[in-house]
Parts: structure tokens; sequence; C-alpha cells
């Protein structure tokens, strides 16, 4: 079977391809320009049935049009995920066309697509609490777009980004409600936490990171993170899971039309800086030490029910210090290269 994956570059989208490609599936990868596939024709040069096509600008009406035509599957995970929006139409405008963008091509001209597994984010899931919550697929984070409803560009960004997915999210599930009465395919959304893991996207520098990593790189190695910050608390997942996941996502009938949360489990930042400094041989010197004693005893600040994941795919991802050591090889490599 082909498989269309949108934002095939960027720091997820390998990863699926790379998935994908290894399980047989034939691949269609989007980029946004020529020499943005350059480093995946090479990557996946003789590793499988691989092509590249080019959909310059996913706001513009017709983007997909052309590239849905003889795939399958789909896989849309082209979406901004950066923190340096200025408005928050920069991440909303793109989640959402796009989004709506790849169905409503999908309906028209996707006549052999039996299903689409969109990425979506826990950020559409969480909601701010002051006291520790585990949240399940039934939240829905309205706070956020209530905040940059009130405050445009005063929100802070990261409320920005969590409104551009939550709203890309409910516009997904609005037209498919609509349609699917009428229409041969059927929708799965993946809601992962904080992603991490090696990347393996093209990365020149460690200044020119995905936001996820960079994140991590900042915290861990170079100890951005005060003491406040090291106390926050999210959840994450290892992609090299979350590739998998939208591998079964594509294949599992129990999928259908529901939207599931890909999680490991919860973490500090304090417990990342910890968890970096346990792995011998290290393989970065100067790792940053944070305060260890900031979160003894302490509960972590939310969580993700993992019992749907559990049900429909019935698999369990791996733990932190694999994905610690792996990303900090690779943080080593790409420092070499350089
Ligand atoms: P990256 O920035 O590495 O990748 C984003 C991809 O989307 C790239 O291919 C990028 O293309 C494309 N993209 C971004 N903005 C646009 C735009 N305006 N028009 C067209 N394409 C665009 O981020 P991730 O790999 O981390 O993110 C991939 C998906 O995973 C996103 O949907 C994100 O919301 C989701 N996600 C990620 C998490 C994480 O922690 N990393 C957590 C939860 C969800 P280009 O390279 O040209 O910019």
């Amino acid at each position: 079977a082909k498989v269309l994956v949108t934002g095939a570059n960027g720091f997820v989208g390998v990863w699926i391809v790379k998935t994908l490609l290894e399980a047989g599936y034939a691949i269609r990868g989007t980029v946004r320009t020529p020499s943005k596939g350059e480093h995946l024709k090479t990557f996946f040069a003789g590793k499988g049935d691989f092509e590249v096509v080019i959909v310059d600008d996913i706001t513009k009406e017709g983007a997909f049009d052309q590239a849905v035509q003889g795939v399958d599957l789909v896989v849309h995970s082209a979406s901004p995920f950066h923190f340096k929006a200025i408005v928050p139409d920069d991440l909303i405008v793109p989640a959402v066309k796009g989004t709506v963008g790849i169905l409503e091509s999908v309906k028209k001209f996707g006549t052999s697509v039996k299903r689409i597994v969109i990425t979506g984010s826990c950020a559409s899931v969480f909601k701010p609490s002051n006291k520790p919550e585990i949240f399940d697929e039934t939240s829905w984070n309205e706070p956020a777009i209530k905040e940059v409803k009130e405050k445009g560009a005063a929100a802070p960004v990261p409320i920005m980004y969590r409104a551009s997915k939550m709203l890309a999210e409910q516009a997904a599930w609005e037209f498919y409600e609509k349609n699917k009465s009428s229409i041969p395919w059927d929708l799965v959304v993946l809601l992962p936490p904080f992603v991490s893991t090696p990347p393996i996207q093209d990365v020149p520098s460690l200044n020119e990171l995905n936001q996820s990593m960079q994140d991590l790189y900042d915290s861990v190695v170079l100890g951005k993170r005060g003491d406040a910050a090291l106390l926050q608390g999210f959840a994450w997942v290892d992609v090299r899971d979350l590739a998998v996941a939208h591998k079964l996502a594509l294949e599992t009938e129990g999928a259908k039309g529901e939207r599931i949360i890909i999680s490991s489990g919860p973490y500090f930042w304090q417990t990342l800086v910890d968890v970096a400094n346990s792995i011998t041989p290290a393989p970065l010197p100067n790792l940053a030490k944070g305060k260890p004693e900031l979160i003894k005893g302490k509960p972590f600040p939310l969580d993700y029910s993992t019992a749907k994941m559990t049900r429909i795919f019935g698999f369990k991802p791996r733990g932190l210090e694999e994905m610690m050591r792996d990303s900090l090889e690779q943080f080593a490599r790409i420092k070499a290269k350089a």
C-alpha cells in the first residue's frame, strides 16, 4: 500500500517515513521546497519505495489535490511547531488550513484513500490546573482558545501553539462528522505529549534542532532552566514509539474514528536532567545538574491515561533511559559534524 506523509522532513515525519518504509509501505512524502527533499532522498536511498513531492504552501486551496491521488492511506503530520510566532495566526492558519485542506483534497481526489491519520497533540487535551491531574481523551483544551481570543498577540506563544493544535483537531472532527456517511475513508487522531528521541532530520548544528529537541538540549545539556522551570512537569513519548503508533493507527480497525493519547509517562524537567546524568559512559561532557532535591517526594503535575492506547494498540512505549542515551549520543554526533 502507498502512504502520503505530509511534513516528511520534520522531526516526527522522518521517523514515520522510516518506520513505514521498513514495514514495506511505499511512501510519498511532502516537503515545502526541493532542497528540503534532498536530505530525505539521500537518507532513504536504497531503503524502499520512496518519493518526494513539493507542496509549497499548505494554506492554499487545493494544495494537496495532486499529492493525494493514487495513495491508499494518509498521515498528516505537517503543522508548525515552533515558538517563533508573532501573532496567533502564524500558527493557527497553517495548522487549521493544512488539516482541513488535506481532508478536502482527499474527499475530491483521493478516491483510493481508506484512512487518514493526523498527528495531533496532547496540547489539545491538557488543561491548566493547580493540582495534579490525569487527563484522558474526553478532555479538550478550550482554555487555550479562550486565552488566545482574549489576548491575541499578547498571549504566550506556547498557548498560541496549543490553540493551533486544538482548532486544527476540532476542525478535522467537524469535517469528518459532516462527511462520514458519504466518504469511503475514516479518521484517526493521535495525541502525543512532549516528543523526544534522536533527531534524524537534517540538523546541521545544535542551534537548528526542532522545538522539542531544542528544549531537551537546552535543559539537560546547557542548563537553561531555573528552579521553577525544572519543577515543571509534563508527559513524554519517544518518537520511535509514536512512529509505530502511526503505523498501528493505519492498520488497526479498532482505531477508526478515535482520538488516542500516545504517551510513555510523566516527568519533571529535573527528572530528565537526572536521567541524563545517570548515563554511563557520558555521551557528552558537562551536563547540567539542576537541583535533584527540588522534586523529591513531589507528585507529577500531570499525566495522561494510556488505557485507550493499550486497549486499541496493545503496545508499551520505551522508557526514559533509552531515549536519553540515544538522544545524547546523537547530539554528540551532530556536534562533532558541525
Ligand atoms: P518539526 O518542526 O520538526 O516538523 C514540522 C513539519 O511540519 C515540517 O515538515 C515542517 O516543514 C512542516 N510545517 C511547519 N509549518 C508549516 C507550514 N506553515 N506549511 C507547511 N508545512 C509546515 O516538528 P515536529 O516534527 O515536532 O512536529 C510534527 C507534528 O507533530 C506536528 O503536527 C506537531 O504539532 C506534532 N507534535 C509534536 C510534538 C513534539 O514534541 N515534537 C508533540 C506533539 C505533537 P518545514 O521543515 O518546511 O518547516
